[in-house]
């Protein structure tokens, strides 16, 4: 299938909204943000009733599908260390607990550790955790999401929450969850493909409309790759991929670039909440890889039904574990696992 926009549709027509709540940059844009040929399967195959999503016809390799049982499992024990805000013992224990998991299914794992001035202006330590699988082979992946949560639930409706902090089982341990145990999987039935899982701190601590207040580790890692030069095909960024209901739709700042790479991710995707429509855009850890050079799309939730454009657990203190699903975690894990069967072709 291909869509053909007639010249009038390129015309993009936004409408701009800056939520005062909204602690990112949230542009909700019409309809008609055709930029995208789009090509391809729409992302609506059937939801299924079990945690394994899916599998398309993509596949190369005859791998088990993605087991969000097991993912979910994941998203919990970093739960368990409680929300992990940078500079705070929960922070630095689940550290060093993502090293050792990453270090049971990774060639090798790299703790960058490096010091950002945060949106207050106040210097703090961070921790990039970076899995590098087949660090010979030439065609990389590049994997992102951020593992620190929110220190402030500012978007709850009880303003007595507002200066406690996020679990982030959705908005942090999600994307987190489902990178480790694509990890497992690629390190139990092997990848010809290099893939480089970066967990990126410190990305929630920003300012309402201050940019580069958010997502301070994937900047630093953008200043400081952990190899010289380097020059994966593409970035995927996860965030916020384990509610039940999530949508995700083609992200903004995604489509303008890496349109291509977002055709490739949408065309491969399992299960019934990828649409295939123009979503929001948000100022997330992509935008900093792209500035950067490096193509990177972004997987995130978006609700164009929601005054903040995100979820209603969004940045308050219901974002626990009792919101997240394995049956979505499932579905991300094995689109992940498609387009790298797709990228092994
Ligand atoms: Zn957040």
């Amino acid at each position: 299938m291909r869509y053909v926009v007639s010249a009038s549709q390129r015309k993009m027509t936004y409408r701009i909204f800056l939520y005062p709540s909204t602690m990112k940059m949230v542009f909700l844009y019409s309809a008609l943000v055709a930029l995208m040929t789009a090509c391809g399967s729409t992302g609506t195959s059937t939801a299924t009733d079990t945690a394994a999503a899916d599998t398309t016809s993509t596949a190369a390799v005859d791998r088990s599908p993605f087991d969000g049982n097991s993912a979910l499992q994941l998203a919990r024990q970093q739960c368990d260390f409680g929300p992990r805000v940078p500079a705070t013992p929960a922070h630095a224990k689940c550290a060093e607990w993502l090293t050792t998991t990453l270090q049971a299914s990774c060639d090798t794992v790299i703790v960058q550790q490096g010091t950002v001035t945060t949106g207050q202006g106040k210097p703090l330590g961070i921790k990039n955790i970076i899995g590098v699988i087949n660090p010979d082979a030439s065609q990389r992946l590049l994997l992102l999401a951020h593992w620190d949560t929110r220190p402030w639930a500012d978007n709850d409706p009880d303003p007595a929450n507002h200066s406690k902090p996020v679990m982030g089982a959705n908005d942090g341990a999600s994307g987190v969850a489902v990178l480790l145990q694509l990890a497992r999987q690629l390190k139990a039935e092997g990848t010809s493909l290099g893939v480089d899982i970066v967990l990126v701190d410190a990305e929630d601590m920003g300012i309402t409309d201050i940019e580069e207040s958010w997502g301070l580790g994937a900047q630093y890692w953008a200043q400081h790759p952990h190899v010289a030069g380097y020059k994966p095909l593409f970035g995927i960024l996860l965030d916020m991929v384990g509610a039940p209901d999530a949508s995700f739709t083609r992200e903004y700042y995604s489509v303008k670039s890496a349109s291509g790479f977002v055709d490739l991710v949408w065309s491969n995707a399992a299960g019934s909440h990828f649409i295939n429509e123009a979503g929001g855009a948000v100022t997330d850890d992509h935008v900093f890889i792209n500035d950067a050079g490096i193509p990177c799309i972004d997987i995130i939730d978006l609700r164009s039904d929601s005054d903040t454009g995100f979820c209603s657990v969004w940045h308050t203190v219901d974002d626990t574990m009792e919101h997240i699903s394995p049956i979505t975690l499932a579905e991300v894990g094995q689109t992940l696992l498609n387009v790298i069967a797709s990228l092994e072709q």
